[in-house]
Order: C-alpha cells, then sequence, then structure tokens
C-alpha cells in the first residue's frame, strides 16, 4: 500500500504493482544472475525487451506499420529542437500556443531557423482555454499542439484537421490516457516520467515519410539513424525502456485504454465537482477544455495556500503545490492516481474547509 498519494506533474507516480514487480526481478533479470541495469543493449535478452515494448505500446495505440516507433532521451524538450531540425522543408511551421510547453517549444523551433507562426493564442486568458484555430494550413512544414497542458490543465478534445501537412503532438501529460486515433497525427512525442514510467526516456511515433528529409544533421538528433538502428544508435536508456514495458503490461491488465480512460474521467470528475461546489478552493479552468491529467485550483489567497500546502504534507498527500508559473495547487492525477488517491485528496481539502470553518 501507498503511504502517501504522490500528485506530482512528473516525474510522477507509477503503479505500485509495477515498482513491485521492478523491485522482484531487479537483482536477476529473467533468472540470469544480471540486474536488467547490468545487461548489454546488444544482448538478445534486451533486444527482446525492447521488441516487446514497442510491440505492446504499438499494441495498445494500434499503431500502424506506417509508423516507426522510437526510444530516445533529451525529455521533450530535445524534441522541441529536432522536431523542426527533422522536419524543416519550406522552413515555416503552425504553432498553437496553449501554455508554458508550447511557447518553449516554438522558441527553441525559432533558436534552430525555423520561422514560427503562432496560428492561435490562449495567452489572452492566462492560457486557461483551448483557442480555435485557423483551417488553411497551406505553407507549413507541419503544425505544433501541445495537446494537454501540464501547467494550465488545458487538453485538446479536437485536434486540427490538417491534411497532408503533419500534425505534430507533445503528449508528455497525456499519452495513453485514453484511446487514440495515431493516424491523425504525423509525429506523437511524450516524455516517459508520467503515463509511460520513468525519466531518461522519450517515446517518438513518426510516419516513416517524415523519416527521410535533406537536412544535414549531427546522427544523434537525426530520426532517421534512430529508426534505421532501432533505436540502439548509441545506448539506449535500458532501465526507462523496460519500466515502460512493466508499465505497459499494467495498463493492458487494467482492461486497456477504454477502460483506463473511463477511469481517469470519473477521477478527473470526482475532483472537479468537489472543486465547483467548494467555498474555499477554486479551479483555474471551466468548461470543455479541463484536463483530466492536471487540475490547478487556488484558494486566491497565497498564504492559505501555503497552508493548504502543508497541511496536506501532514496527511499523506504529497507534491500538491502549483508549479511556480501558476500559483497554488494543481493535482496531477496520471493513470497510476486510482480513485482511493483522488478521494484522500478530496476528503484532505473538505477536512481542511471545515477546520477552517468554510
Ligand atoms: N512538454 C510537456 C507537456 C511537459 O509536461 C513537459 C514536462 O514535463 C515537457 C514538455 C518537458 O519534458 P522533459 O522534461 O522531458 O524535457
Amino acid at each position: 500500500m501507498r503511504e502517501v498519494w504522490n500528485f506530482s506533474a512528473g516525474p510522477a507516480q507509477i503503479p505500485y504493482e509495477v515498482l513491485q514487480k521492478a523491485q522482484e526481478e531487479f537483482l536477476s533479470y529473467d533468472n540470469s544472475g544480471m540486474s536488467i541495469v547490468e545487461i548489454s543493449h546488444r544482448s538478445s535478452a534486451f533486444i527482446k525487451v525492447m521488441e516487446e515494448t514497442e510491440r505492446k505500446l504499438r499494441s495498445l495505440l494500434h499503431i500502424s506499420d506506417d509508423y516507426g516507433v522510437l526510444f530516445l532521451q533529451g525529455g521533450a524538450s530535445l524534441q522541441f529542437a529536432m522536431i523542426p531540425m527533422n522536419l524543416k522543408k519550406i522552413g515555416k511551421a503552425a504553432y498553437i500556443n496553449t501554455g508554458n510547453w508550447s511557447v518553449k517549444a516554438a522558441e527553441e523551433a525559432e533558436r534552430v531557423g525555423m520561422q514560427v507562426d503562432v496560428i492561435a493564442s490562449s495567452d489572452d486568458k492566462n492560457f486557461n482555454y483551448i483557442p480555435a484555430w485557423p483551417t488553411d494550413f497551406s505553407g507549413y512544414d507541419y503544425v505544433h499542439i501541445t495537446s494537454n497542458n501540464t501547467l494550465e490543465g488545458t487538453t485538446f478534445y479536437e485536434f486540427p484537421q490538417t491534411g497532408d501537412v503533419p500534425l505534430v503532438a507533445d503528449m508528455s501529460s497525456n499519452i495513453l490516457s485514453e484511446p487514440l486515433d495515431v493516424s491523425q497525427f504525423g509525429l506523437i512525442y511524450a516524455g516517459a516520467q508520467k503515463n509511460l514510467g520513468i525519466a531518461g526516456l522519450t517515446v517518438v511515433i513518426i510516419k516513416k515519410d517524415l523519416l527521410k528529409h535533406q537536412n544535414q544533421l549531427p546522427k544523434m538528433l537525426d530520426f532517421n539513424q534512430h529508426y534505421e538502428k532501432e533505436s540502439a544508435y548509441n545506448t539506449p536508456p535500458t532501465f526507462a525502456i523496460y519500466i515502460l514495458g512493466l508499465v505497459l503490461d499494467w495498463v493492458a491488465e487494467q482492461g486497456g485504454l477504454e477502460r483506463i480512460a473511463e477511469r481517469n474521467r470519473t477521477k478527473a470528475q470526482l475532483l472537479y465537482d468537489y472543486l465547483d461546489q467548494s467555498e474555499m478552493f477554486q479551479p483555474t479552468v471551466f468548461g470543455k477544455d479541463r484536463s483530466i491529467m492536471n487540475i490547478p485550483f487556488i484558494t486566491g489567497d497565497d498564504a492559505l495556500d501555503k497552508e493548504f500546502i502543508q497541511y496536506c504534507e501532514q496527511h499523506k498527500i504529497a507534491t500538491i503545490k502549483g508549479h511556480r508559473l501558476i500559483g497554488g495547487m494543481r493535482a496531477s492525477i496520471y493513470n497510476a492516481m486510482p480513485i482511493e488517491g483522488v478521494q484522500a485528496l478530496i476528503d484532505v481539502m473538505q477536512a481542511f474547509e471545515d477546520l477552517k470553518g468554510r
């Protein structure tokens, strides 16, 4: 059983069963007498881990053979630069600006020489909604979105229909939270440290026709190199890939993405329902764009926020403090957070409200 419920936005709580399994086999992987972190990435045992992990991801997300799956390093942040470097043809890309991570992605694209057009933005309202976007994407190498905004707590529930122009999505904070039609995207990327396991691994799902390009790139920054070398051009993040494999088994055991999505919606609804009736706590996002992964909320009084965060720490609720740019609190309730964890948070919020006589 958990000693605390961890609401961290990332690295985040991962399924307890995954931690237990990793612990059980940590000293000797597959009766080899060697730990998973000691075996060669070129050994048949580890190649099998990589292949199986990719197969499981493909199966859960129904990824067709038109796409390559890459296991990379450098976090989602390196993708902010790698994507424009690899996808550059015309030299112009469209970005929808929905928060801090979109801003960073666009800035980095500019830094590597891409002309960035911000075609829609919600910065006028502290990014508390998903803006409408134009429908003509001609003349762009790709269109970039951040599908879930980890700091601000908003999500795209519909995606731009970009036709022949590849749609690129940073799904770091909501990949595997619900079923997904991968065929709508040219490229999907995600740091693993939320729904995919632990830090150190970045997953890229890329349409194969985007792999080939004329750009002269260092090999480590070239998607095609990684694809051709089956994500083992250099030493891949072996432990993080192994953990991803365990996480994918866990997702399948839970009943797959449909079941996971149902549970995620129930958890989020429980918390939003509480927030919507609370006299003390207010959510910062209203309406249809609310994220089911990251739920920011405030009291409107910085000192009271601080007191509540301390109260949480005394009551087995960890890492509820909001991001420094947004303030207040944030509950990140990724796949691994069970309904009991969300209920425990609500009970603590209610107790705090009672204590304060509200
Ligand atoms: N994009 C999103 C949506 C994120 O939530 C994060 C943070 O965790 C990042 C990008 C940055 O990821 P990384 O730390 O893996 O570079």
